[in-house]
């Protein structure tokens, strides 16, 4: 029997990250930080609720440095294995750049961080009606692979990082500033997981 998922949740960016903000004339600012935190948060509570461990990366409203998080992360992977735990990681984002929709990304290569990603762009689709799922298949599977995402290369488990539609574009901005859109990307991640969790 495989050893019991430990999941670990981390909300980018700081209340006093610059930028990572909506600017619409009329309407609300959307911050990044709180939209990221807001979803980690869901998430959190849904996943105790469904039994399975799991603990925020950054429970602070400030940003903090990508090189603490990933003490923290590794920090709370090595802690979990000493239980006889396996670990996952998912770093919660939102896009700028005036496109539209949902991305998951994993450093290059063929990993296990890739078996998460797939089931969550899998789930995607029922949460997300009407958004595009930009995946990248020309590697033969959806997600999108960086090595430029330090979360996703120096941590020790598999790592996704979502970008939860784009901040800067009307109809995104509209779901993303919701309550029932926060709850939908939450459950969707959450889906994702406990399939990814059966998988093990
Ligand atoms: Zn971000």
């Amino acid at each position: 029997m495989s050893r019991p998922l430990s999941v670990f949740l981390d909300n980018g960016h700081g209340s006093d990250t610059p930028g990572k903000r909506s600017s619409f004339p009329g309407l609300k600012t959307l911050y990044e930080y709180e939209v990221n935190r807001d979803i980690v948060n869901m998430i959190t509570l849904l996943l105790e609720k469904a039994g399975v461990p799991c603990a925020r990366v950054v429970p602070e409203v400030h940003d903090v440095s990508i090189s603490e998080r990933i003490v923290r992360v590794n920090r709370m992977v090595s802690a979990a294995s000493n239980d006889g735990f396996q670990s996952v990681l998912v770093s919660v984002h939102a896009n700028a750049c005036k496109g539209s929709g949902f991305e998951a990304w994993t450093s290059k290569g063929k990993t296990r961080s890739d078996r998460l990603a797939e089931m969550i762009l899998d789930a995607a689709p029922k949460y997300l009606k009407g958004f595009a799922i930009r995946k990248d298949v020309t590697d033969g599977d959806g997600d999108k692979e960086s090595n430029d995402f330090s979360i996703l290369t120096k941590t020790l488990c598999p790592a996704v990082l979502t970008e939860n539609l784009f901040m800067d574009t009307l109809k995104d901005y509209h779901f993303i500033s919701s309550h029932a859109g926060r709850v939908a990307l939450a459950e969707m991640h959450v889906a994702a997981i406990l399939n990814y969790k059966e998988s093990l």
